[in-house]
């Protein structure tokens, strides 16, 4: 078995109806890791495995849709019984101070008891079970990190909220499958800079890093998700996707 990835949710930013924030289960044959747990998307994780399952969870970056159902996870994996030892965490700067801050009303909820939390940046290099995790530095608001998952000559690279540049195109190199976010749709010169990419900057990124397969993910309520589709395609000559929630993806 390659790698397997099961969409838990992809909106950009917010939850729409019917469509939870980024969180992403990534399985090999022996390993199983979470990349984001934005709003909701641990409800759709648990339908798939228990909370316990997870031999690691990683946070691209510190904004809620990437990282509040570790909360939730908290409080779920403190107090039951079965729950043994703790989850590895690797995050972007600024996810665990965000996290704990929001429980440091209580002391006696220690995040810490329930997660053990590496802080990741740019080149950092991890092994959790089988799958070998590589960091990049992504363009964003906030420290952001993207990640590339690879096992056995198999991999698959999250952007991450982004911007785009060279870092992600390097990181992105070569990969099986992409996914990365097209928060808007239309001409860059509608929105702020440095902060998302549109369908055509995403699709631009897939083509420079000669991707097999782009999934474009985290687009945003309001942006017209056939539009994305079609500006994406008619950049890319490869397989192009919209992710959606519970979409399953195997990769030899
Ligand atoms: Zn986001
Ligand atoms: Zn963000």
């Amino acid at each position: 078995m390659g790698l397997e990835l099961t969409v838990l949710g992809c909106a950009g930013s917010h939850p729409g109806p019917g469509r939870l924030c980024s969180g992403y289960l990534v399985r090999s044959g022996r390993t199983t890791i979470l990349l984001d747990a934005g709003n909701g998307s641990t409800a759709n994780l648990q339908r798939l495995v228990p909370l316990q399952a997870l031999d690691a969870v990683v946070i691209s970056h510190r904004h809620v849709d990437h990282c509040i159902d570790l909360i939730g996870m908290y409080y779920a994996l403190r107090f039951d019984p079965s729950t043994v030892g703790r989850i590895p965490l690797y995050a972007a700067p600024e996810v665990h101070g965000t996290l704990t801050g929001l429980l440091s009303s209580d002391s006696q909820m220690p995040f810490d008891e329930v997660f053990r939390h590496t802080e990741v940046g740019a080149g950092d290099e991890v092994l959790v079970g089988d799958l070998a995790l590589r960091f990049a530095h992504s363009v964003h608001v906030a420290p952001t990190v993207s990640v590339r998952v690879e096992v056995d000559g198999t991999s698959l690279v999250y952007s991450g909220d982004s911007a785009g540049g060279p870092d992600l195109v390097r990181i992105a190199s070569g990969a099986d499958l992409f996914l990365c976010e097209a928060t808007w749709a239309g001409d860059a010169d509608l929105y702020p800079e440095g902060v998302h990419l549109t369908a055509r900057q995403a699709a631009e990124v897939a083509a420079e890093a000669d991707v097999g397969r782009l999934v474009l993910t985290h687009i945003a309520g309001g942006t017209d998700r056939e539009q994305v589709l079609r500006e994406a395609r008619e950049v890319f000559d490869g397989s192009v996707e919209l992710a959606e929630d519970l979409a399953l993806y195997r990769l030899p």
